[in-house]
């Protein structure tokens, strides 16, 4: 797919999301729920197999669409049992007499891709179905038998599925049921246009889709329109298809080390854009020097600035261009700024509302927020004190390993150059051969590794300067509009809570 035929599904998906806000309402169910006893005996027997004595809500509730093959949207954190309400189903509708793929499970991670097939193994137990997830940054081989062998159920990241399908090693004729796990992961990550790839391979008859999603902002009903077949939405925790929530952690980090810890933090969490706040102008600065010189798209908002910059900055941060924005709460008041994915306070803040003004900066239009302090023991207490104070659930995260950051780098980067690969030509694809020899003989030495290392730096930079997602961008803008009607909500909520 070319960058123009990206440009235009992206267009298409934003006049799509418009529609989408307005057409999608929360339904009540139109199937009655179901509990074990109304399960038959090969149910109960893979229950067993998994220690399950009792269905979740969520399987009570979407079981019975994935059986009666009716389109369903399911809001659900991952822990809410989620898989099992849609493996469950496929288990009971899947032939295992008949050697193809019939059910497929979209999803953004390999352990994702790992953790549902294992789970799916288990409930499968010796029936005969067969279960194989596909992803990339491992060989093929392993993969290409099972596939061959007839999986009944593929679980599997969309860019390494894109390669099976495009190298016919996996068809879909027989497709009965898709499932989208986690779709709004799918697609901060960026994996929308494979998805829209995948889809050409889907049959031209309809086939029953599912998406569970932890949150529905815009973008996520975008797809779900473009997937989904007049798809019901089931909310399981509110009957509000818009599910505005924000998370409010912290990480105990060690006070001599906060910047690193941060560059970590911002790794693993790969947030699409985020406000890191600091108390003063200079560790603005500090901070933003930090994250510019790791390479990251960076700027900062302080009172020293000259208005012509601050509107330079700002303006970058409206139109989605800006990914990380280190601002003082003065410099900060009163801006007009979209929605945030991120806020990550550097250091809490003296006065305890502020941390509430803070925070107020994510979690809107729809969308699911991170409040994420780093504190050192004292700043902990300061901040458990906040918490109290405003009746908020504040969760401990552990500071990311260099093992984590090295592991999440590791996927991140792969996923990234097997989408490279794919786009090639048969001409690029025959030049780059001739290096074939090198890459093995670097591979070989300590010193050749570290040319690699080097190669692999230098595009893993390039792309942290990639510029939002257009969609993201769009809603970006939205938000700005949703900002009108949030303000005035957020004065009233911190007005009942002070
Ligand atoms: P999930 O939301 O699919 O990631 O599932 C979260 C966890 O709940 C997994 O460890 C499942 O094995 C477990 N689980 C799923 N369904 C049930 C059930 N009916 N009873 C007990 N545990 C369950």
């Amino acid at each position: 797919m070319n960058q123009e035929e990206i440009d235009s599904l992206v267009e298409m998906a934003k006049a799509e999301i418009e529609a989408a806000e307005q057409e999608t309402t929360a339904v009540s169910s139109r199937f009655p729920s179901v509990s074990v006893d109304d399960l038959p005996d090969s149910w109960r027997e893979a229950m067993a197999r998994a220690g399950w004595a009792k269905l979740m809500p969520v399987q009570s509730k979407a079981m019975p669409y994935v059986m009666a093959n009716y389109d369903l949207m399911v809001q659900s954190r991952t822990g809410s049992g989620k898989t099992g309400a849609f493996i469950l189903p496929i288990l009971e509708r899947v032939n295992p007499l008949l050697d193809a793929c019939q059910a497929l499970v979209l999803v953004p991670t390999r352990e994702l891709a790992q953790q549902v097939t294992d789970e799916a193994k288990v409930l499968a137990g010796e029936t005969g179905v067969r279960v194989t997830a596909v992803y990339g940054g491992v060989g093929y081989g392993n993969q290409l038998q099972a596939l061959r062998q007839g999986a009944h159920i593929v679980v599997g990241t969309p860019g390494r599925l894109l390669d099976h399908l495009l190298r016919r090693s996996l068809t879909l004729d027989e497709l009965q049921i898709l499932v989208f796990d986690e779709a709004d992961r799918m697609l901060s990550m960026g994996f929308y246009p494979d998805m829209k790839q995948v889809q050409r391979y889907l049959p031209q008859r309809r086939v029953g889709s599912f998406m569970f999603s932890a949150t529905f902002p815009p973008r996520v009903l975008s797809l779900a329109r473009q997937f989904l077949h007049e798809p019901d939405f089931m909310g399981l925790s509110t009957d509000n298809v818009h599910v505005a929530e924000t998370t409010h952690s912290y990480i105990v980090v060690p006070p001599t080390d906060k910047d690193r810890s941060l560059v970590r933090l911002i790794e693993v969490e790969n947030p699409d854009s985020a406000i890191i706040f600091c108390n003063t102008k200079m560790k603005v600065n500090y901070v933003r020097v930090v994250l510019q010189r790791f390479g990251y798209d960076a700027d900062e908002l302080s009172s020293d600035l000259s208005q012509k910059d601050r509107e330079r900055v700002l303006q970058r941060v409206r139109d989605g261009k800006l990914r990380f924005l280190v601002a003082t709460d003065v410099a900060a008041r009163g801006i007009d700024i979209p929605e945030l994915s991120h806020v990550i306070q550097y250091e809490p803040p003296e006065d305890h509302e502020v941390y509430i003004h803070r925070a107020g900066r994510t979690g809107r239009a729809g969308a699911s927020g991170e409040a994420i302090s780093l504190v050192d023991f004292t700043e902990k207490m300061k901040l458990k004190q906040i918490a109290k104070r405003y009746e908020m659930e504040l969760e401990e995260r552990p500071l990311p390993s260099h093992e984590d950051v090295a592991r999440v780098v590791a996927e991140r980067m792969t996923v990234l150059l097997e989408t490279k690969l794919r786009e090639r030509d048969k001409l690029q694809t025959e030049r780059m051969q001739r290096f074939v020899p090198l890459a093995r003989q670097l591979a070989e030495s300590e010193e050749g590794l570290s040319l690699l290392a080097m190669l692999l730096d230098d595009s893993y930079q390039l792309s942290l300067h990639t510029p939002l997602p257009a969609e993201t961008a769009a809603e970006a803008k939205r938000g700005v509009e949703a900002k009108k009607s949030g303000r005035s909500r957020r004065r009233r909520r911190s007005s009942r809570r002070s």
